[in-house]
This record gives C-alpha cells, sequence and structure tokens, in this order.
C-alpha cells in the first residue's frame, strides 16, 4: 500500500528530523567536527614561504616546511604544513589570519572549478555579462518607464576577483559600491573575499539599483546586507539546511569504499561507516558476496542548490551470513554514539581509528627494520598513512598530557584517558588550538593534523596506545566496552531501530523478515 508507506516515510523523517536545524547543533555532530576541522585547517597560518617563527622549527628538522607538498584541494596549496600559529599575532597579522580564516564553501569544487591561471583569465570578463546584455538587449523592445521589477543574480567568486569588480559588473557605480562596502564592514569586509564565495544580489531594474546582497561568510554563515529607505542595514544570519535522508546499499564488489562510491555515497559517509563499525568488521578482508546499506543525511541549501554530507543514521555490513549493524542514538540524557540492535554501545568507549587513513603502512612490532635509522628496532605503535593535513581524532576523552615537539616524534600529542589507559599521536604537522598539556579532550574532538615531523619519510600517524604506562598493540587492545542501554533509553532506541527499518525498506533495502514485520504493522496501523 502506497498510502501507508508514504505515511510511514512522512513519519520516519518527522521522527528523526523534527524541526529543521536544531540549535544549538549536537557538538557530537560529524558535521561539527568537520567544521572544526576546516577551521582549524584554514585558521591562521604563516603565509606559505614566510618566515617560521615557531622556535621548535628551527630547532629541528623538518621536511614538512621545506619541500611544499603537491597541491591538494584539501591542502589549500601547501598552507597546511606551515608551523603553529604564533601566540602573539600582530594587528595586521590578526587581520590576514582572520581573512584566510573565511574558507571556501566547498574547496574541492573550487579548486576542480578552475585552475588559479583559468580563473585570473576568467575574472576580467564581466560574470553578468549575459544577463547585463539581455537587459540592454531588450531595453529598446519594452517600456521600462512605469515597469519596474527585480532580478536576482547569483555568482561564486573567483580567484582575484574583489568585491568592488563584481559590483561593478552588476551595474552598479563607484559611489553605490563605496557605500554597500562601508554599510556592511561592522559586519563583514567586503574588501577581503576569497574564491569560492557564493554571492546573491537582488537587484532593481531597470534603474539596475542593488536592493540585497547576500555573500557566504562561512559554512555556517551568511552575510545580509539589504536596502532601507536610504540607508543599507547589514547583519549576519544562520545559512539555512533543510536535513534529507538518503539510503544507498548493495553488494560490496572490490572494497566498501568503491561500492559505496558507486552508489553516490559520499567519502565522508563511507570513511563515517569504517569507523562506526571498524570495531566489528575487518573491512580488508570481507569475503565474496558480502553487502552494505546505509541510511545518512544529506543537509542541502534550498538558495543555492548545494549539498553536503551531514551523519550515518545507519549502517549494516553483512559479511559470511553475519550482520554487523550500528544504529545513531541520542540518550535522553544527551549523549550519542552508535549502538547494534541490542543497545550495546559499539566500539569500546575509544574510537577505533584516530584518522581516516589511506592505509597502515607499519603495525605494531617488538623489532622491525626503521626506514629511517636503517636499523633494527621496535615499533611500539601503529602507522596510519594519510595525507598531509589529515585531521586528527582523539580516540577517547581524557587530558592532554603533553603537547608539543618531543625528539623523534615531531609534533606529538599524549593523552591520558583514564588511570589504566593512554595513547600517543606523533608527527603532527600542526597541533590543534588549546590542545596543550593539562587541557582536556573529548573522543572525536581534533587533536591536530597528519604531517612528517621528526623522524618520519612521508606524512602518516604514529599512534601509540599504553596500558599502565606499557606500550600494547592499539589494534590488538581489547578495550572496556561502556555499558548497553537500558530503561527509557532502550524503549527509545528500539523506535530509532523500526524506523531505520522502514527506511531501508522503503528503499527496496529491507531485509525479508523486517519488511514482513513493518508491513505487517503497517496493516495493523490501517485498520485502526
Ligand atoms: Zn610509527
Amino acid at each position: 500500500d502506497v498510502e501507508a508507506q508514504a505515511a510511514a516515510y512522512d513519519y520516519v523523517t518527522r521522527e528523526i528530523y523534527g524541526p529543521p536545524l536544531p540549535d544549538p547543533w549536537p557538538q557530537s555532530d560529524a558535521l561539527v567536527d568537520e567544521e572544526i576541522a576546516l577551521e582549524e585547517i584554514y585558521g591562521p597560518l604563516v603565509p606559505w614561504g614566510g618566515p617560521l617563527e615557531d622556535a621548535e622549527v628551527s630547532a629541528a628538522v623538518d621536511r614538512d616546511e621545506q619541500t611544499p607538498v603537491a597541491l591538494d584541494p584539501y591542502v589549500d596549496d601547501g598552507e597546511l604544513c606551515g608551523p603553529p600559529p604564533p601566540e602573539e599575532l600582530t594587528e595586521t597579522r590578526r587581520d590576514r589570519a582572520a581573512s584566510s580564516h573565511e574558507l571556501p564553501f566547498d574547496p574541492l569544487a573550487e579548486a576542480l572549478d578552475s585552475s588559479h591561471k583559468d580563473a585570473k583569465k576568467k575574472a576580467t570578463s564581466n560574470p553578468f555579462e549575459e544577463f547585463l546584455a539581455a537587459e540592454q538587449r531588450d531595453a529598446g523592445k519594452v517600456e521600462y518607464d512605469t515597469v519596474t521589477y527585480t532580478r536576482e543574480l547569483t555568482h561564486r567568486l573567483r580567484s582575484g576577483e574583489t568585491m568592488s569588480e563584481v559590483l561593478g559588473a552588476a551595474g552598479l557605480s563607484a559611489t553605490e559600491v563605496d557605500e554597500w562596502i562601508r554599510a556592511a564592514r561592522r559586519e563583514y569586509n567586503l574588501n577581503r573575499v576569497y574564491a569560492g564565495q557564493e554571492l546573491s544580489l537582488v537587484v532593481q531594474m531597470p534603474e539596475t539599483e542593488l536592493q540585497r546582497l547576500s555573500l557566504d561568510i562561512d559554512r555556517k554563515t551568511r552575510l545580509i546586507a539589504e536596502r532601507s529607505g536610504d540607508k543599507v542595514i547589514a547583519r549576519r544570519e544562520e545559512i539555512p539546511y533543510e536535513r534529507r535522508l538518503r539510503v544507498a546499499g548493495g553488494e560490496i564488489e572490490h572494497s566498501l569504499y568503491l561500492s559505496a562510491i558507486a552508489q553516490g555515497v559520499p567519502d565522508k559517509i563511507i570513511s563515517e561507516i569504517a569507523e562506526i563499525l571498524g570495531w566489528e568488521v575487518n573491512f580488508g578482508a570481507l569475503y565474496q558476496g558480502a553487502t552494505f546499506r546505509v541510511v545518512y543525511e544529506e543537509l542541502s541549501r534550498p538558495d543555492t542548490g548545494q549539498s553536503t554530507a551531514g551523519r550515518v543514521l545507519a549502517v549494516e555490513v553483512e559479511n559470511r551470513g553475519r550482520r554487523y549493524e550500528g544504529f545513531y542514538y541520542t540518550t535522553p540524557d544527551g549523549s550519542s554514539g552508535y549502538y547494534n540492535r541490542h543497545g550495546e554501545a559499539l566500539g569500546r568507549s575509544f574510537l577505533r581509528y584516530p584518522v581516516a587513513y589511506s592505509r597502515i603502512s607499519s603495525q605494531f612490532s617488538k623489532g622491525r627494520f626503521h626506514p629511517v635509522l636503517k636499523r633494527r628496532v621496535p615499533h611500539y605503535g601503529v602507522d596510519f598513512a594519510a595525507p598531509p593535513g589529515t585531521p586528527i581524532k582523539a580516540v577517547a576523552d581524557g587530558t592532554v598530557e603533553k603537547a608539543g615537539w618531543y625528539g623523534g616524534n615531531g609534533r606529538f600529542v599524549k593523552i591520558r584517558h583514564d588511570r589504566l589507559y593512554e595513547t600517543g599521536y606523533a608527527h603532527l604537522s600542526r597541533i590543534a588550538r588549546g590542545v596543550r598539556a593539562g587541557a582536556h579532550v573529548k573522543k572525536g574532538q581534533v587533536i591536530g593534523y597528519v604531517g612528517s615531523t621528526g623522524l618520519a619519510t612521508g606524512p602518516h600517524l604514529h599512534f601509540a596506545m599504553y596500558r599502565a604506562g606499557k606500550y600494547i598493540d592499539p589494534l590488538k587492545a581489547n578495550l572496556p566496552r561502556p555499558r548497553p542501554l537500558s530503561g527509557n533509553a532502550l524503549a527509545g532506541f528500539r523506535i530509532t531501530v523500526s524506523m531505520m527499518e522502514r527506511a531501508y525498506a522503503k528503499a527496496g533495502l529491507g531485509h525479508e523478515e523486517e519488511t514482513t514485520r513493518i508491513a505487517t504493522a503497517l496493516a495493523a496501523e490501517a485498520a485502526e
């Protein structure tokens, strides 16, 4: 029954999402994580090629800062690997830092969109050329005297473009341009825009008078400036997102990654899946016929149509007839996480991996050939190969014991989680702001970025785990499990599970027994 299914689906989405975008956003939200990461990545950095001010840097050989890394859209021309921001910035440095904070909405799309050279060439053309040409063409034919109407122009800023140029191109006089820039100044400096920012203008025609200007400041905020009588009034507002549910699944052919990508599942969601089920499933050794299915959020902007991945709500991998499941749930006391069908928290109280890695380049071992020292030495940790600048997360809540340069470890962070366990993170290109000895960190919090400082042949994270002060193999450690859900939390969780099953069923990915149960339940509801 299609209608009953649609009703069930509405129920599902309503129940899951409630009113659009809770405020404030939940702190454990993966999206927030990503934003922290991006902010950290693009945060105040010493300009590439500029002087190194960190005393640590001159004290040790640091390959990262001496060899420019290959251009990577995520790495922003290698700026990432600059030394940590000096504690005290001069006024102008701080200004520059503030402007570099405002990262492109989508650095990857921006990089793909145009190489810098092309963008410069394009920037000399008028982005509104077509529109203006059409207006001029029509001007002779249409009686404009009594008719005014508005046009909305949208434009993604290109490399090298200034706001004056763009507003000029939209038909504003130099005086008007100046008026708008001045009016907005208190909220945002329009003289300091960057490539990739989304701009939208509402222009009153035929006199091309600007009525409204909207410019993305970052992923969450935009500037709105509006003409009101003879004044222009500016404010900041939150960018509205709409949440949507996406379901994907199928057979895993070569790897989860390839199969999920083929289904249009975003990278971010795939690495979350690996993180959620990482304790249960060995993704490197799946059998023929293994399958996956996932329900995840997509956040889209009604104004620009852009969308970005939210978080995984439910995931399942079936391997050799065994099902490994994860359901996202927030308990009545506000803690969020992934649980199996029985309400047992997945993983331990530790993240399986501190980093989204491409491969494990070196295992824990009591004696291996060291590529830099050229002799056999024990390797008391696991090396995760990952691009420089990849965010590194604390694997569990804890207190920072060390954060700074530590011999061959390069930039190093050590965290004490409880009386028994500590973890160490080495070769960081940067340590995240606020991560210093004595600071408290949360599980999943970004504490630094992958680099190759200290004794390292290439960018990777060396991850060490200590139990009672002794090194243990992080991949084999048998860590404590948190308590399962019970009482109200368990009751609420069961509703979440059944909603997710309905979402799977709706997408044709339901397991037979679930689908039957849902159909029966729907029939019973309909009969009431
Ligand atoms: Zn190592």
